[in-house]
């Protein structure tokens, strides 16, 4: 675009943003209000979007490719103007245009809600996913579950965690199409009789409670292309909205209650993560969204396939995002059968070819286990149909595979009168895999062995990634710009070219420009922080954050006690001397999680006790950041000097944040954990630091014994004085931390904290001498971006591609 050009769009853009404005506002441009601002931009670029959307559904029905649709209870988006803008190559024009107007660009953009439609890790992986697809112009659609309210807003007050409704929809979402005429029904309790018709088998479905499953489409637009894909989210109506003047006092309180029964269903999301809570509202949801996305599936394949489905699983595949999509493999049973017509064999062939299923997570208070009766009462066809899965599975295995009895019981889908969902998926799925290397050779040893050994084919291994576009391009622009000024744009598409930039690992004037973004990212989150917390950190010291869902495995109890052990030092040694650190913490504990909410309480006591404290000097400060959401992520990462990644080692699948920080330079301390361990391996062991116990030995400690944590404790003063610190009053007003002493003590330390204390101690010491050769750490920072391709959500695409979906 030449100059001339330039101020034609310019011109253009302001005309037709001041008009938009006035039609979203009517009132006159210099009247209408922020939202006002908002509301126009967002609908200018909506209108952008749709006739690419439009044309990208076109080409797909022309063009026939693979599809596949992305089926997962949770899509954790974040905010969608921005990058839309940035996906359209008209930042420049839109954003001189609006500063022209004499507006502000970037309090426009935070007037957007970020819909918080996830937990963490799962929900985020999956949009990461679909902006790959997108970019990489593929069809692959997301399938989801509309939330009315999504995760909760985390506020601190008193140090403690205080939530609060999260009304995302309040003021509209411009960013969502309803479409009332794509509803299907989803169907709930009755019960079931069969027939045989002219000689087959036959079963109806009578006295079910009809629920209305309404569409609502969200587009998903590849960056610097022409692709718009969708996703799509189910909300729950009830079928037959109510016509007032026809109804009598009874029958009008039975029409709202029938209502708000059926909307129920999509008015939370359950704000648990990594943990399994057996309501029957949750079963509710995962039926709906299931089955609702499948009907339309279906529907539309037909409809384009001369209502034939023997090619459909070459053509469609289904994936499965951890357990809660997994009554994918009965319902698609269901209707191949029930409402196709075909036969069981026939129906099983294509569902198990066309699902593929992904397991997110080995800890045990994770997986998903409903009852019989529940499943029975509440979905009586389903229940019949998983139940003759079973059936018919144990046979194979007796039959086909000979085992024996209790290895039989232990492949079992139903157990305990139970349904173990992780089982259903793997044997409704043609291909399971894991999301790390480490976590999938945990599922092949161990959660899925007998699995393994029956089906070795099926068994798969894809390493998370996250998208550039949004954790590096739109959020760290100094960075952005930099690279490419140094080596061209080749990497945005093409993460792997970040390679290049080892060329200026001894460059001082490179050096000094990227340790200046650095710098200035840092000042951009001190400002942030000194917005909403009562302390002021210098921009000069070692960042170093832990930012993510708050949980035991995650250990940020480990990260906390080390601090006030720093602390302790300090005050013992007054002529001590360390680089200043500043601690930053942000996360959310599910609001249940009594243990995870001490641990904010603890980190709050030592924030106040380190931050109030002037003896030592400004060396250390302490900030929990309240509501941590990847809005909150898109300041924090390119902030980073230090990346957290702690976990008891084994029990983190992959973690995604890891990542982030290291596309931003950050240099990780972590455990050999997760996809830590590809981290260090594509960094080298001198660009990162690892510490403590290994997966084996975990495993070993968990499976023998031979771990006392009060051992550590007798033969370890420093760690005795943290541990009476919890009980002695130290913290004055927050009072004592009793359930942490005995986690930590009485109940001998489930995730190792004490054991593996003293090596993170000596690790946050290293730290501490590589920060003060800055030559080194620009080439430690340096090599973490430079070696971020692995990690891009564009190469796990291209994975599932290749192994699992086969549509490469
Ligand atoms: C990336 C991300 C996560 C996952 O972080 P982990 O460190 O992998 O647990 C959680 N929440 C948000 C908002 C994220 O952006």
């Amino acid at each position: 675009m030449n100059k001339s050009e330039r101020f034609e769009a310019i011109e253009t853009f302001k005309n037709a943003y001041i008009q938009k404005i006035e039609e979203v506002s009517g009132e006159c441009f210099s009247e209408a209000s922020l939202f006002n601002q908002y509301e126009a931009l967002a609908e200018i670029i909506m209108e952008k979007n749709g006739s690419l959307w439009a044309k990208t559904s076109k080409q797909y029905d022309e063009i026939p490719h693979k599809r596949v649709y992305l089926f997962s209870i949770e899509f954790l988006i974040g905010r969608l103007l921005k990058a839309f803008i940035n996906s359209l190559e008209i930042e420049d024009i839109v954003k001189t245009a609006i500063s022209e107007l004499g507006l502000d660009y970037e309090t426009i953009l935070n007037k957007e809600a970020d819909p918080g439609l996830g937990n963490g890790g799962l929900g985020r992986l999956m949009a990461c996913f679909l902006e790959s697809s997108a970019t990489l112009g593929l069809p692959f659609h997301g399938n989801g579950i509309h939330y009315q309210h999504g995760l909760f807003e985390q506020k601190i007050i008193n140090g403690e965690q205080v939530e609060v409704a999260d009304n995302w929809l309040r003021h509209g979402y411009p960013f969502e199409i309803r479409k009332p005429n794509e509803s299907v029904i989803v169907k709930f309790y009755g019960d079931i009789h069969y027939d045989k018709i002219d000689g087959v088998l036959t079963f109806f479905y009578e006295n079910y409670e009809p629920i209305l499953a309404v569409p609502y489409d969200i587009p998903i637009k590849g960056y610097h292309n022409k692709t718009v894909n969708s996703l799509r989210l189910w909300s729950a109506e009830p079928v037959e909205d109510f016509d007032l003047p026809s109804f009598n006092q009874g029958q009008f309180m039975d029409a709202v209650r029938h209502k708000s029964e059926a909307e129920a269903i999509t008015q939370i999301l359950y704000p648990n993560d990594n943990k399994f809570d057996g309501k029957l509202l949750r079963l509710k949801q995962e039926y709906f969204f299931v089955s609702a996305g499948l009907q339309r599936i279906i529907t539309r394949y037909k409809r384009y396939n001369n209502k034939c489905l023997d090619e459909f699983s070459n053509k469609i595949c289904i994936h499965i995002n951890d357990t809660h999509p997994a009554l994918c493999g009965p319902e698609m049973m269901r209707i191949l059968m029930d409402d196709e017509g075909l036969s069981w064999m026939d129906a099983w062939r294509i569902t198990v070819n066309s699902l593929t299923f992904t397991n997110h997570t080995v800890l045990p208070e994770a997986l998903e286990k409903w009852p019989v009766d529940m499943l029975k009462l509440l979905l009586p066809r389903i229940y019949m149909i998983i139940e003759e899965i079973n059936r018919q599975f144990l046979d194979k295995l007796r039959i086909k595979y000979g085992l024996n009895e209790s290895e039989i019981a232990a492949l079992a889908i139903i157990q305990d009168e139970q349904i173990n969902m992780a089982n259903l998926a793997v044997v409704c799925s043609h291909s399971v895999n894991g999301v790390a290397a480490l976590h999938s050779k945990i599922l092949r040893e161990e959660t899925f062995r007998g699995y393994y050994q029956i089906f070795p084919e099926r068994f798969n291994s894809v390493t998370n990634g996250v998208t550039p576009r949004r954790f590096l391009i739109n959020s760290n622009t100094g960075l952005r710009d930099l690279i490419d000024a140094s080596i061209g744009t080749e990497w945005q598409s093409d993460l792997f070219a970040l390679e290049e930039l080892m060329k200026y690992a001894e460059d001082a004037s490179f050096m000094e420009k990227y340790d200046q973004i650095k710098l200035t990212n840092k000042i951009h989150l001190a400002d942030y922080i000194k917005k909403h917390n009562p302390v002021t950190v210098n921009p000069n010291s070692i960042f170093d954050i832990q930012v993510k869902r708050i949980h035991e495995y995650k250990r940020q109890l480990l990260n906390a006690l080390h601090i006030l052990d720093l602390y302790n030092h300090l005050k013992e040694n007054p002529q001590m001397e360390i680089v200043p650190h500043t601690f930053i913490f942000a996360g959310k504990a599910a609001p249940g999680y009594y243990f995870a909410k001490e641990i904010i309480r603890l980190i709050n006591a030592i924030a106040d006790l380190v931050n109030n404290d002037a003896s030592i000097k400004d060396q250390i400060k302490v900030v929990f950041l309240a509501n941590f959401n990847v809005t909150l992520g898109e300041i924090i990462y390119p902030a980073a000097n230090i990346s957290e990644q702690i976990s008891t080692a084994g029990k983190e699948a992959s973690g995604t944040g890891n990542m982030k920080f290291m596309m931003n330079g950050a240099i990780t301390l972590g455990t050999m954990d997760g996809a830590n361990i590809e981290i260090h391996e594509a960094v080298g062991d001198e660009n990162i630091v690892t510490f403590g116990l290994s997966s084996d030995e975990v495993a070993s400690f968990e499976k023998s014994g031979g771990y006392r944590s009060f051992e550590v404790f007798e033969n370890n003063a420093r760690i005795q004085k943290i541990m009476q610190q919890l009980i002695d009053g130290t913290f004055g007003n927050f009072s004592h931390f009793q359930s942490i002493y005995d986690s930590l003590l009485l109940y001998n330390d489930s995730y190792f904290v004490l054991k593996d204390f003293d090596s993170y101690a000596n690790a946050q010491r290293h730290i501490n001498d590589l920060y003060q050769c800055p030559d080194q750490w620009f080439r430690m920072s340096l090599s973490n971006v430079a070696y971020s391709g692995l990690f891009s959500s564009d190469r796990a695409i291209l994975d599932y591609q290749k192994n699992i979906w086969k549509t490469l």
